[in-house]
C-alpha cells in the first residue's frame, strides 16, 4: 500500500532545471535565453539523464539515440526514474574517485548526474531513516559489468560509511573477500575475461549508526565442469594460473609444481593460458594479502594450495589398459604428489582411481574400471574437491565477516550472479545459468511492472494497462513440479542403467513438446523451421533462443562420486578435504538431491530473501561483442533493451507515480505534524490512514488559521486530492 505522488515529467524538468540553477539566480535572470539555448545544445549533445524526460518518450529509436549520445560522451549511466541503466565503457573512467564518492554522499537522488553511487547512497539513506532492509539487484548478460558495479558499490560503502578503528578490519575483510572469491570462482570465457562462474549474494550488515559491522555471503552453483574442461579460447579458474605465475619458488617446489601452465592438461585445453588483460602475478599478490587479512592461518593455506596443486596433478594422470582391459595408472609421479598433498594413502588412492566398490548381497566387491571409466573417476574427484573447497572458502570468509554482537542490524544485499549466456555449445551449466536469469527477470517483473500496475488498479486509480512479456511461463516450463524440465530430468536420473540423455530428450518431447517456448528436432520444422541437431533441445528464453546439447545432462545432474573415492577423501589428512567430505555422508542411505533441484531450491530461497527487502535495480548493458571501448553496437543493444523490458519500464514510469511511500512510513514520518488518533498507528489499513489524512487536512482549514480566500483555495485542493485518492 503506497502513498503516491504524481510528478508529471515536464514538471520534473522544470523542478530539476530550477534546482540546478537556483544558486546562480541573479545572473540567470538577465541571461535566461542564452542559458536555455545552451541547455538545449548541451541536451542535444549529451542526451537526457533520465529517460523519463525524453520528448518522444515511448519510441525505441529515441531511447537508443539517447543511450548512444551519452555513451559517446562517456556518460555510461542513465536513469529510468530510480532504475539505473549502465553501459559497459570497457575503459577506465575518472568517475570512481574518493572525491566523487564524497560528492554523492547524502545528496538527493536527482541532484547529481546518474551514478551507481547515487543508487548506493539512496538505499543507504532510506535504510538508515526507515530502519529497513534493502537489496541492489544488478543484472545483465555476461560481460555487461555486473561484478564491476557490485565492487564499486561495496567500495562506496567502505569509503563513505562511518567507521571506527575496530570496524576497519570488517571493512577490509568485506573488500578483500572479492579478490579471493574471484580467484577461485571467476575465469576467462569468450564473452568476458573475468566471468563470474558462480552466483553471489552478499549482505552487508549495518549497526544503528549506519556503520558496516559484518557481512554474509551466499554462493550459488559454481561451474565445476570448468576444472576439467574448457572450450577453445577459455581458461580454467584464475587461481591455477595465479599460483603458477606468482607463487613463491619454495611454495611451488613444495607443491611439486612447475611454473609453466602448458605442463598441465587441465590448463591447456582452451589454448590461452596467457591473457593480455589479466596480470596473474599481480593478482596473486592481492589474493595472498587478502588471505592474511581474512584470517586464514598458515595451515589453512597449506591445505588450500595443496588442493589446488592436487587438482593439477590429477589432470596429468594418464591411464592405460592392462592385458585384461583394465585401467592402470601409467606414471606414478603425479599420484605420489596427490597422496602427499591430500594426506591419503598412496596404494588406497591408486586402487580407488582404478576400481569401483559395488555392494552385492551385503558384501562389498571391488570391480576394476576400464580406461574410460577411470578417466571419468579422475575428473569426478577433481570436480568434487574443487567444488566443495569453494563452498568451504565461502564459509571461511563468512566466519571472518560474522558479527557476534546480537543487537539488531539492517542489511543491504548485493546480488551479482552469472549473466545470461549463449555459447556455440550450451550444456547443463548454461541451462542452470539461464534459468537463474529467468528467475531474476521474473522477480523484477513481479516487483516492478506487475506489482505497480496492480497497485494502481487496487487503489482505483485510472490506469491504461501497459503490456509486457511475463516470463513466468518459461520459469514454469523449467521448474514446475512433475511437468517441468527439472522434474523430468530428475525422474530420468532415478533410472540408472536404463535412462540416457536421449531418453531424457524423448521424455521432454512427450511431456513439454507442445509448450510454446520449447523446441526439439522433431518439432523444429513445425515451430521455427530452423534445423536442430538430434541431441539438442531449444528453449525460447526471455532473452533469446538457446539451443542446449542434452549430452551430459544426466551425469551432471547426478554428480556422482564413486563410494570408494569418497571413503578415501573422508579419511584425508588435509584438514579442508576432511571438512568437505564427512564420514556421515557415507553412512547416509538417503539419495542426495540432484544438482538442478538443489539449485532450484536455493534460487527459491534467494527470491524469498529478496522479496522481503526494498529493491533498487541496476540494469547493465553490453555495448559490443569485442570488449571494445567506444563501440556502440545498435543491434546488440536494441536486443538487450528489448529483453530487459526497459521500454515497458519507461512507459510505466512515465504514466505512473514518481514518488511512492508506504502509508505506514508516511504515518511515522508525519505524526509530529498531524494529530492522528492513537489507534491509527496500530492499523496497516491503507484506507483508514488515507481517510484520517484527509480529515486532518480539512480540519486544519476549518480552524480559521487561514484567510478566507486561502481557505477556499486549499479546501478545493484537498477535495481534489481526496478525489484522486478515491
Ligand atoms: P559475467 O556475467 O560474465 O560475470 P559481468 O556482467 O559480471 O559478466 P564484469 O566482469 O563486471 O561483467 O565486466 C566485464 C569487464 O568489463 C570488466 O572486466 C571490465 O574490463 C569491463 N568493465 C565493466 N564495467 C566497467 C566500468 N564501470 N568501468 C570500466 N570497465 C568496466
Ligand atoms: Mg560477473
Amino acid at each position: 500500500m503506497f502513498l503516491l505522488y504524481s510528478a508529471p515529467p515536464d514538471l520534473t524538468v522544470h523542478l530539476f532545471s530550477s534546482m540546478t540553477l537556483s544558486h546562480e539566480k541573479e545572473e540567470v535572470e538577465d541571461n535566461t535565453d542564452i542559458i536555455m539555448e545552451g541547455a538545449l545544445i548541451a541536451r542535444d549533445r549529451v542526451g537526457v539523464q533520465d529517460f523519463v524526460l525524453l520528448d518522444s518518450h515511448t519510441s525505441e529509436a529515441a531511447f537508443l539515440n539517447n543511450l548512444r549520445k551519452r555513451y559517446q560522451e562517456n556518460l555510461i549511466y542513465t536513469y529510468i526514474g530510480t532504475l539505473l541503466v549502465s553501459v559497459n565503457p570497457y575503459k577506465e573512467l575518472d568517475i570512481y574517485t574518493v572525491t566523487q564518492m564524497q560528492l554523492y554522499r547524502g545528496v538527493n537522488f536527482f541532484e547529481l548526474p546518474p551514478h551507481l553511487y547515487a543508487i548506493a547512497d539512496n538505499a543507504y539513506r532510506v535504510m538508515c531513516s526507515e530502519y529497513n532492509n534493502h537489496f541492489i539487484l544488478i543484472s545483465g548478460e555476461s560481460g555487461a559489468g555486473k561484478t564491476e558495479a557490485s565492487k564499486k558499490i561495496l567500495q562506496y560503502y567502505a569509503v563513505t560509511c562511518p567507521t571506527t578503528e575496530q570496524l576497519q578490519v570488517v571493512r577490509d575483510r568485506l573488500l578483500l573477500s572479492n579478490p579471493v572469491l574471484e580467484a577461485f570462482g571467476n575465469a576467462k570465457t569468450l564473452r568476458n575475461d573475468n566471468s563470474s562462474r558462480f552466483g553471489k549474494y552478499m549482505d552487508i550488515q549495518f549497526d544503528f549508526k549506519g556503520a558496516p559491522v559484518g557481512g554474509h555471503i551466499l554462493s550459488y552453483l559454481i561451474e565445476k565442469s570448468r576444472v576439467v574442461h574448457q572450450n577453445h579460447g577459455e581458461r580454467n579458474f584464475h587461481i591455477f594460473y595465479q599460483l603458477l605465475e606468482g607463487g613463491e619458488k619454495d611454495l611451488l617446489s613444495w607443491l611439486g609444481l612447475e611454473r609453466n601452465p602448458q605442463k598441465y592438461a587441465y590448463l591447456v585445453q582452451g589454448r590461452c593460458a596467457k591473457v593480455f588483460s589479466i596480470n596473474d602475478k599481480n593478482d596473486w599478490k592481492i589474493v595472498r594479502k587478502a588471505f592474511s587479512i581474512i584470517d586464514f592461518t598458515e595451515k589453512d593455506l597449506e591445505h588450500l594450495f595443496g588442493i589446488v596443486a592436487s587438482v593439477l596433478h590429477l589432470g596429468n594422470i594418464q591411464f592405460e589398459e592392462d592385458s585384461n582391459g583394465h585401467a592402470i595408472i601409467r606414471n606414478g609421479t603425479q599420484i605420489k604428489w596427490i597422496s602427499k598433498l591430500l594426506g591419503v594413502h598412496l596404494s588406497i588412492l591408486q586402487e580407488a582411481l582404478t576400481h569401483r566398490k559395488i555392494e552385492a548381497r551385503s558384501e562389498e566387491v571391488l570391480s576394476p574400471l576400464n580406461v574410460d571409466l577411470a578417466f571419468y573417476a579422475r575428473d569426478a574427484v577433481a570436480k568434487a574437491i574443487y567444488g566443495r573447497t569453494f563452498t568451504w572458502l565461502v564459509n571461511k570468509i563468512n566466519g571472518s565477516l560474522a558479527n557476534k554482537d546480537s543487537t539488531r542490524k539492517t542489511v543491504i544485499g548485493l546480488l551479482d550472479i552469472y549473466g545470461f549466456e549463449v555459447l556455440d555449445t550450451n550444456s547443463f551449466e548454461q541451462f542452470c545459468i539461464n534459468y537463474c536469469n529467468e528467475k531474476l527477470q521474473q522477480l523484477l517483473i513481479e516487483m516492478t511492472l506487475k506489482a505497480e500496475q496492480e497497485e494502481y488498479e487496487m487503489e482505483g486509480i485510472e490506469w491504461e494497462p501497459i503490456p509486457y512479456f511475463n516470463n513466468k511461463i518459461i520459469c514454469d516450463l523449467v521448474e514446475q513440479k512433475h511437468k517441468g524440465i527439472i522434474s523430468i530430468l530428475d525422474e530420468e536420473c532415478l533410472r540408472p542403467g536404463e535412462a540416457t540423455d536421449l531418453s531424457f530428450l524423448e521424455k521432454l518431447e512427450e511431456k513439454v513438446g507442445d509448450h510454446a517456448h520449447f523446441v526439439t528436432r522433431k518439432l523444429a520444422d513445425q515451430k521455427t523451421r530452423k534445423s536442430i541437431d538430434w541431441v539438442d533441445f531449444r528453449l525460447l528464453h526471455y532473452a533469446g533462443e538457446v539451443t542446449y546439447c542434452a549430452v551430459g545432462f544426466l551425469e551432471k545432474n547426478n554428480d556422482l562420486l564413486y563410494r570408494n573415492l569418497k571413503e578415501v577423501l573422508c579419511n584425508s589428512k588435509n584438514g579442508i578435504v576432511r571438512e568437505c567430505f564427512l564420514l556421515s555422508e557415507l553412512d547416509s542411505r538417503r539419495r542426495p538431491e540432484t544438482v538442478a533441484t538443489q539449485f532450484k531450491n536455493s534460487l527459491m530461497s534467494l527470491i524469498e530473501i529478496l522479496m522481503s527487502k526494498e529493491p533498487s535495480y541496476v540494469r547493465c548493458i553490453k555495448p559490443n561483442e569485442n570488449k571494445e571501448p567506444g563501440k556502440f553496437d545498435d543491434c546488440l543493444i536494441r536486443h538487450q533493451v528489448k529483453y530487459l523490458g526497459l521500454m515497458e519500464h519507461l512507459r510505466v514510469r512515465r504514466a505512473g507515480f514518481a514518488y511512492r511511500r508506504k502509508y505506514e512510513h508516511f504515518l511515522q514520518r508525519t505524526k509530529i505534524f498531524i494529530r492522528f488518533p492513537k489507534t491509527l498507528f496500530a492499523t496497516e489499513d491503507a484506507f483508514e490512514i488515507r481517510k484520517h489524512l484527509l480529515v486532518s487536512r480539512l480540519q486544519a482549514k476549518y480552524k480559521g488559521r487561514l484567510g478566507k480566500r486561502d481557505y477556499q483555495k486549499k479546501r478545493k485542493a484537498a477535495i481534489k486530492l481526496e478525489a484522486c485518492w478515491r
